[in-house]
C-alpha cells in the first residue's frame, strides 16, 4: 500500500471534504425534501464556481477589510495568564468585529453569492439574533430584501437584537410553532425558501445542515484560523499547543481549529453547552448524551430520545443551545483529531466575570464556555505551554441576561 493510501485511511484529505454528496465520512448529506435538491444542487454549484473565482475572493477580502474588521487581533491575555498560573493564554478577539461576532464573515461570504446568483432577497434564521444582525446589516449594506425568522420565545429573550435587526430594514418574523426557538425557525425559513427558491436565498448560519452549507460556511469562517496561525508564529514563533472554541452548530470552531488539522501537536478542543446538567433536557453537549440520528437536512450527533423525538436543550447561552453538531465535527471527533469538552452553566459565568475583571473584556456567554475549559486546563500546564481560545463574540448583549442569572435585576 502506498503511503498515500495509507494517509487516507486515518484522516481522509481534508480539502476534499466533503465528498460530492456532501459527506464528511458517514455523516452530513442532502436529507431534504426532494423540492430542496434543485436549489441545493444550484447554490452547490454557484458556490464551486465563486470560490475558484479571483474576482470573488477579492471582493470577499476587500469587504472582510473594510466593512467587518479583519484582520482581527490575537491578543495575549497577560491577567489572565497571571491568574491562572499556568499555560499562556492567546485570545483571537472574533468579539471586535462588525455587529459583534464571527457570524458576519458568513453572512458576508453568502450575501455576495446571493448577489452573483441574482437572488433579490435572502431569508434567516436567527437563535439569539446575532445571525440575524450580521444578515441585517448586510442586506442593508448591498440593499437586498431581508426576512429574518425567530422562534416568539426567542424574540421576547432578546428584544434589543430584534429592533437592531428592524432599523437595518429586515422584517422579523415571529415562529409560533413548537417551543418557539431556533429549531421551529430554521423550519419556517426552510418552508419559506422551498416557496421562494427562484428569488430567494437563504443564508444558514452555521457549519450545519444539507450540503453545502456545512461546508461553505467552514470555508468563509476558515479565515479565523488562516489569520491565527501567521500571527501565532509572529508572536511566539510556534504554534500554539491546544486551540479551544465553543460549539453551537459549530461555525466558529470548524473556522478556528481548519488551519491546524494536519499538525498533529496542535490539540484541538470543543467546547459544548453543560447547561444544568448531563440528563435529557438539561444541557446541550450532543457528544456527550448524542445519537447517531437525521435533523435539519444532515445525518450527525444530535439530543434525541429513544423513539428519535428531538429532546429539549437547555444553555445559559442562546447560541449553543441547540439539539444538533455540525458533520464536520462529528467526522474529527470519531477520527479523534477534535476532542468535545463541556462546561456548565455555573463554570460559563464565572469565566465570564474572571475575564471582565482580569482583561475587561466582556465576553459573549458563548465564548465563555470556551474560557472557562481554559481556565480549567491552563493551570494544570507548564508556563512555556500556549492555549489560544477563540473568543467568538462580545458580551454587551448578554449583559441582562448574566445579571439576572447572576441574581440582579437592572433598572430599566
Ligand atoms: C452563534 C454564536 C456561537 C455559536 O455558533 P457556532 O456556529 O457554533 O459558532 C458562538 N459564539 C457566538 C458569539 C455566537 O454568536
Amino acid at each position: 500500500m502506498s503511503a498515500e493510501t495509507c494517509k487516507k485511511e486515518t484522516v481522509a484529505p481534508r480539502f476534499l471534504l466533503p465528498d460530492a454528496g456532501g459527506h464528511f465520512g458517514e455523516f452530513g448529506g442532502i436529507y431534504v425534501p426532494e423540492t430542496l435538491m434543485t436549489p441545493l444542487a444550484e447554490l452547490t454549484a454557484a458556490y464551486e464556481t465563486a470560490r475558484r473565482d479571483p474576482a470573488f475572493q477579492q471582493e470577499l477580502a476587500f469587504l472582510l477589510k473594510q466593512y467587518v474588521g479583519r484582520p482581527t487581533i490575537l491578543y495575549f491575555a497577560e491577567g489572565l495568564t497571571r491568574h491562572l498560573g499556568g499555560a499562556k493564554i492567546y485570545l483571537k478577539r472574533e468579539d471586535l468585529l462588525h455587529t459583534g461576532a464571527h457570524k458576519i464573515n458568513n453572512a458576508l461570504g453568502q450575501a455576495l453569492l446571493a448577489k452573483r446568483m441574482g437572488k433579490k432577497r435572502v431569508i434567516a434564521e436567527t437563535g439569539a439574533g446575532q445571525h440575524g444582525v450580521a444578515t441585517a446589516a448586510i442586506c442593508a449594506k448591498f440593499g437586498l430584501e431581508c426576512v429574518i425568522y425567530m422562534g416568539a420565545t426567542d424574540m421576547a429573550r432578546q428584544a434589543l437584537n430584534v429592533y437592531r435587526m428592524r432599523l437595518m430594514g429586515a422584517e422579523v418574523r415571529a415562529v409560533t410553532a413548537g417551543q418557539q426557538t431556533l429549531k421551529e425557525a430554521v423550519n419556517e425559513a426552510m418552508r419559506d425558501w422551498v416557496t421562494n427558491v427562484r428569488t430567494t436565498h437563504y443564508i444558514l448560519g452555521t457549519a450545519y445542515g444539507a450540503h453545502p452549507f456545512p461546508m461553505m460556511v467552514r470555508d468563509f469562517q476558515r479565515v479565523i484560523s488562516k489569520e491565527s496561525r501567521e500571527q501565532m508564529l509572529a508572536a511566539e514563533g510556534k504554534l500554539p499547543d491546544q486551540v479551544i472554541a465553543c460549539v453551537g452548530g459549530g461555525s466558529n470552531a470548524i473556522g478556528s481549529f481548519f488551519e491546524y488539522l494536519d499538525d498533529p501537536a496542535v490539540a484541538l478542543t470543543g467546547v459544548e453547552a453543560g447547561g444544568r446538567a448531563i440528563a435529557p433536557g438539561e444541557h446541550a453537549a450532543r457528544f456527550a448524551g448524542g445519537k447517531l440520528g437525521v435533523l435539519q437536512g444532515c445525518l450527525t450527533y444530535i439530543l434525541q430520545n429513544y423513539d428519535g423525538q428531538i429532546e429539549g436543550t437547555h444553555s445559559v447561552s442562546a447560541g449553543l443551545d441547540y439539539a444538533a453538531v455540525g458533520p464536520e465535527h462529528a467526522y474529527y471527533w470519531k477520527k479523534g483529531r477534535i476532542q468535545f469538552a463541556h462546561a456548565n452553566d455555573t463554570e460559563a459565568l464565572a469565566a465570564f466575570q474572571l475575564l471582565c475583571r482580569t482583561e475587561g473584556i466582556l465576553p459573549a456567554l458563548e465564548s465563555s464556555h470556551a474560557l472557562a475549559h481554559a481556565v480549567k486546563v491552563a493551570p494544570t500546564l507548564a508556563q512555556e505551554k500556549v492555549l489560544l481560545v477563540n473568543l467568538s463574540g462580545r458580551g454587551d448583549k448578554d449583559v441582562w441576561h448574566a445579571a439576572k442569572v447572576m441574581g440582579e435585576e437592572l433598572a430599566v
